[in-house]
């Protein structure tokens, strides 16, 4: 359904997506995962054919974005970073206004209606745009990507900056539409591309890091998975014994104020050796105290990836978004559910 061969971009000497090159088949959902500045809205807007590319080819639905620009763009429908909302027109007036735009063949009123209840903006039909909270108007914001009927959806950043009750609205939403769409959503924060995709591509300066399913992923993580055991116990017999238990393919110990000994295991891959450890450890006399695998997360993983992104910088911008949603619940507090 897209096909993206050696894209490029540079804006002046800065090159802001550097060879990137993926397939999304027709109804998958896919996440574009990367640190502010990765080159994910860059890449969207090529998609979308908002901006032009530097170098490569994109089709979409077979059709060359530069060669078809109509039949390809008619494919997909958009959510901008920052939607392009007129706010001085009521909900109904502005997705009227945007199926115009968009030359659509479809009975009108039929169309947009049947829109407006997937996206649940109903009630608020007749309501002018600006006097709607953020979550409703990111709805507008979906409901006018939905004009058209397009297969494929491009979804950039679709929940920053609302609130905890909107992010579970607007995930719910692009799950439901997953089911009959081709999507593509960007995100900085894993556990909403988590929460929505299959498929996670990881893009850090302008470039690829990873192209897989989030299961894939996780099992690969998983083959790098350490066993560590606290025990109270006479370390070095103990360490004999646990060296010789089938399945261990290293083992290593360190003491703690005397007592408590720390063992670190690595198993062969895919040998479930925790029973026959346990087993080991009591048989020789030993108290078990705590007993966990080891395993690297997928933030782990995105981090070592992408690792000149100090957590810091992350906690820091979670700060400021949180400061910028009590600020507008304090502004909206009359109509907040509105
Ligand atoms: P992301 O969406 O992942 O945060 P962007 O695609 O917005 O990243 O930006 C990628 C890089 O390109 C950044 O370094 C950004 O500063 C730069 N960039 C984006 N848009 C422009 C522009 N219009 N002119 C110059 N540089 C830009
Ligand atoms: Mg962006």
């Amino acid at each position: 359904m897209i096909e993206v061969n050696g894209l490029s971009k540079s804006y002046g000497t800065h090159r802001a997506v550097n060879d990137v090159s993926f397939n999304i088949s027709k109804g998958e959902v896919v996440g574009f995962l990367g640190p502010n500045g990765a080159g994910k809205s860059t890449i969207m807007n090529i998609l979308t054919g908002y901006i032009s590319l530097s170098e490569g080819e994109v089709k979409i639905d077979g059709f060359d974005i530069l060669e078809n620009p109509e039949n390809a763009k008619r494919r997909i429908g958009y959510l901008p970073e920052i939607p392009p909302l007129y706010v001085d027109m009521t909900v109904r007036e502005y997705l009227y206004f945007i199926y115009d735009l968009k030359k659509v063949k479809f009975p009108k009123a039929p169309h947009i209606a049947e829109i407006m209840q997937l996206v649940g903006l109903e009630d608020v039909a007749g309501r002018l745009i600006k006097n709607l909270s953020k979550g409703y108007r990111q709805r507008v914001g979906f409901a006018q990507a939905l004009v058209g009927n397009p297969d494929v959806l491009i979804l950039d950043e679709p929940t920053v900056g609302l609130d905890p009750k909107q992010i579970i609205e607007i995930r719910n939403l692009i799950s439901k539409l997953g089911t009959n769409h081709t999507i593509i959503l960007s995100s900085h924060i894993l556990s909403e591309i988590q929460a929505v995709c299959e498929r996670v591509i990881i893009i850090n300066k302008g470039n690829i890091v990873a192209d897989d399913t989030l299961e894939n992923l996780s099992r690969e993580l998983s083959k790098d998975s350490k066993l560590v055991l606290s025990a109270i116990c006479d370390g070095e017999k103990t360490l004999e014994a646990i060296k010789a238990v089938e399945g261990v393919e290293q083992a290593d110990m360190s003491i703690e104020e005397d007592t408590t000994v720390n063992f670190v295991i690595k198993p062969i891959e895919d040998a479930d050796i925790r029973a026959n450890i346990s087993k080991t450890v009591t048989n020789l006399g030993g108290t078990i105290l705590s007993f966990k695998v080891e395993a690297m997360t997928l933030e782990q993983i995105f981090l070592s990836l992408t690792e000149e992104v100090i957590e810091e910088e992350y906690e820091e911008e979670i700060i400021e978004e949180n400061e910028e949603i009590i600020e507008e619940e304090e502004a909206q507090e009359d109509d907040s559910d509105i």
